[in-house]
C-alpha cells in the first residue's frame, strides 16, 4: 500500500506530489532547524522510498546546505517556504507544506536539549481561534 500527498508553497508557485508512506515524524528543536522554520522547531516527515514530484514551479525549488554539515533543505526562491527534499533513496518533507491530512503523529521532539528558552510546556498557553482583540 502506497499513499500520495500534495503539497505547495506559500505564493503557489512549487506544488508537488509524493508517492509512498511516511516512516517517521520528528519535531527538531536544533538551532539550525529554529533558525530554517523561524520558529520553536521543524516539523519533519520522513520516507525511506517515497517519490517527490514536482508539479509546477521545479526551477523556483532553491537548495541550501549549511558548509560542512548534513544539514540541507528546499526551499521556494519566490517565498521562502520550506519544501521536500530527496534524501538518498528516500525523502524529507516538512509536515506545514502538505495540503493533504498526514496519517501518522510526531514520533518524539528530538534536540529538546537545544530548545529556545520559551519552549517549554506550550501545551498550557491560552488557546484562542483567531487572533485575541
Ligand atoms: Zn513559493
Ligand atoms: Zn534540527
Amino acid at each position: 500500500m502506497s499513499g500520495t500527498h500534495t503539497g505547495s508553497c506559500l505564493c503557489g508557485a512549487v506544488t508537488f506530489e509524493i508517492t509512498g508512506d511516511f516512516d517517521k515524524f520528528f519535531l527538531c528543536h536544533c538551532s539550525r532547524c529554529r533558525k530554517f522554520s523561524g520558529t520553536a522547531h521543524a516539523s519533519n516527515l520522513f520516507s525511506s522510498d517515497a517519490r517527490i514530484t514536482w508539479l509546477s514551479g521545479e526551477d523556483k525549488v532553491k537548495p541550501f546546505e549549511v558548509p560542512g554539515t548534513r544539514f540541507s533543505k528546499n526551499f521556494c526562491a519566490e517565498c521562502g517556504s520550506p519544501l521536500p527534499r530527496q534524501r538518498g533513496e528516500g525523502v524529507m518533507v516538512p509536515a506545514g507544506c502538505l495540503d493533504t491530512p498526514v496519517e501518522i503523529k510526531p514520533d518524539a521532539h528530538i534536540f529538546f536539549a537545544d530548545r529556545a528558552n520559551w519552549d517549554e510546556h506550550l501545551e498550557d498557553v491560552e488557546t484562542f481561534d483567531q487572533r485575541p482583540g
